[in-house]
């Protein structure tokens, strides 16, 4: 982008389209968000019942540092706006068994909790999490910061000494492939499997390379919003506001207007916005079906597969549970049939894997005294017309056998007020493509690849952030 003063047109008010309208406003230039919503926030949003809060989307933080280096740029000091801590115990992991593994984000702690479970020697499980470390630094820096692309990430010293390295990254196996080369105990291949769902992708057919995943959680570290996931997009909003950037909600983008292969502004219902420069934070593939004109689909490549989807019971529950921490998993006993579900699109597998976040445990106010607010969430597949309000009956069933029975309770006792969230809310509430949690999935080789880039390639002027397009959501 130039860097003379642009009037700028962010679509789209998620975390990306507010870190790149943050972005642009500190470089000088005119921004305005036009939102379809509301509320700034997009999937990060957050709603309270009855003395209950609850995110709505996102539970877990990584990587808190890209989210301070915004406030940096802006000359702030993050703790101003946004606070967060870091947590030990990044996940406690429940078996049918009985068994319990608790995932502590110190690699030491962890390989003597593995230990202890499975009698896998802890050096190991900490060799295994130091190959992830350097798998990640090799390839974070092509994967993470550079466009794909462009030739010249391909030309530089680091891309050009991590291809050295490519017979150590895994690139030609799952990564299941690996994990269970590694670990003959299947609860902890599963611990490491579950790193797939991170961005929506099944293990089973994920490239290994995704295994550093886990590096963030076990060597960089898990972290807690401490007033809760919605303070991120909050807190983004308002040094944005600080900036300068404008922001119009209940604006929903019908059109980009484009005129000789450059961009000329938006239309909303009737009003022309002009604009030098448009960034994009809706899902590309509708960019390319509907705010387009016609002639620009061909651009778009429409087969790619899409990552997997949630539901999500909201869950005022009126009793503490001890054994819980803020994020639980009580796995499924198949974890290969749970994908191969998934992956056939029309059923909810019959002893899902349920993840249970509550916030509670840390943020006193976000339940009533003796309460906690449970967030229940299960992988299903994205939308594609299914019958949802079938299939959530009969998983909600499932769910609460499952818990019962690993947790010995009766928690259907307990539920004081719920709310349920499927792929078809999901699609609807964030324009979100079949109502995919992180875009299209991580499921070959070349997903990365194959993703759209954060630029156009066509049209003068069009730009592109958030889940939808590299480097991918999650
Ligand atoms: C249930 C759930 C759980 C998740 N868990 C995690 C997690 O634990 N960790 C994690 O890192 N990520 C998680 N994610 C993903 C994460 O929420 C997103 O990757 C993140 O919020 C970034 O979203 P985004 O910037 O792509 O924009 P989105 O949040 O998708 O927002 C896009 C915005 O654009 C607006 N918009 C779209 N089209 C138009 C239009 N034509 N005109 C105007 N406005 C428009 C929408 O209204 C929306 O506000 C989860 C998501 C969900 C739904």
């Amino acid at each position: 982008m130039e860097q003379s003063k642009k009037k700028i047109s962010v679509i789209g008010s998620g975390i990306g389209g507010l870190a790149i309208a943050v972005r642009l406003a500190v470089k000088g230039h005119e921004v305005q968000v036009f939102e379809s919503n509301c509320y700034p926030g997009g999937k990060a949003d957050e709603f309270s019942v009855s003395g209950f809060r609850f995110d709505k989307g996102p539970s877990l933080l990584t990587m808190p540092e890209k989210i301070d280096e915004l406030f940096y740029l802006a000359g702030k000091n993050p703790k101003d706006y946004f606070s967060y801590s870091s947590i030990n115990e990044s996940c406690r992991y429940f078996y049918d068994d009985g068994v319990i593994i608790r995932g502590f984000t110190d690699a030491k702690l962890f390989s003597e909790e593995i230990f202890k479970i499975s009698n896998i020697p802890k050096k190991d499980t900490i060799e295994y999490l130091r190959k992830n470390a350097f798998i990640f630094k090799t390839t974070n820096h092509l994967f993470l910061e550079k466009s794909l692309h462009k030739l010249k990430t391909y030309f530089s010293v680091k891309v050009f000494l991590s291809a050295l390295k490519i017979p150590w990254l895994n690139l030609f196996s799952s990564m299941d492939r690996i994990n269970s080369k590694k670990f003959f105990d299947k609860k902890i291949v599963q611990i490491f499997n579950r790193f797939a769902t991170y961005n929506g992708s099944d293990p089973y057919l994920a490239p290994a390379v995704l295994n550093s995943i886990s590096n963030l959680e076990f060597n960089r570290g898990a972290f807690f919003a401490d007033k809760g996931m919605s303070t991120i997009p909050k807190s983004l909003y308002k040094l944005a506001l600080e900036l300068g950037v404008k922001f119009n909600f209940n604006s929903f983008v019908d059109q980009i207007k484009v005129s000789n292969g450059k961009i000329e502004g938006l239309a909303i219902k009737d009003a022309f916005i002009a604009a030098d420069i448009v960034v994009c934070n809706t899902d590309i593939y509708f960019v390319y079906n509907k705010l387009l004109a016609k002639q620009f689909r061909l651009n778009y490549k429409k087969d790619q597969p899409r990552s997997s989807s949630a539901i999500i019971f909201y869950w005022g529950i009126n009793k503490v549970f001890k054994q819980l921490q803020i994020h639980n998993i009580l796995f499924s006993k198949n974890y290969k049939e749970e994908f191969e579900c998934i992956r056939g699109g029309n059923e909810i597998y019959s002893d899902p894997t349920v993840y249970i976040n509550i916030t509670s445990k840390r943020i006193k106010s976000d339940a009533p005294k003796q309460s906690e607010n449970w967030f229940v969430m299960i992988n299903v597949p994205h939308n594609s017309n299914q019958d949802w309000d079938k299939l959530i009956l009969k998983s909600r069933k499932e769910i609460i056998s499952k818990i019962n029975r690993v947790l010995n309770c009766n928690i259907e006792d307990n539920i004081l007020f719920e709310r349920v969230v499927d792929p078809r809310n999901i699609e609807t509430d964030t324009h979100s493509f079949k109502g995919a949690l992180y875009g299209t999935s991580s499921n070959t080789r070349m997903s990365a690849f194959f993703r759209h880039p954060n630029f156009s390639k066509n049209i003068k002027g069009l730009y592109f952030c958030g889940g939808s397009v590299h480097p991918g959501g999650g």
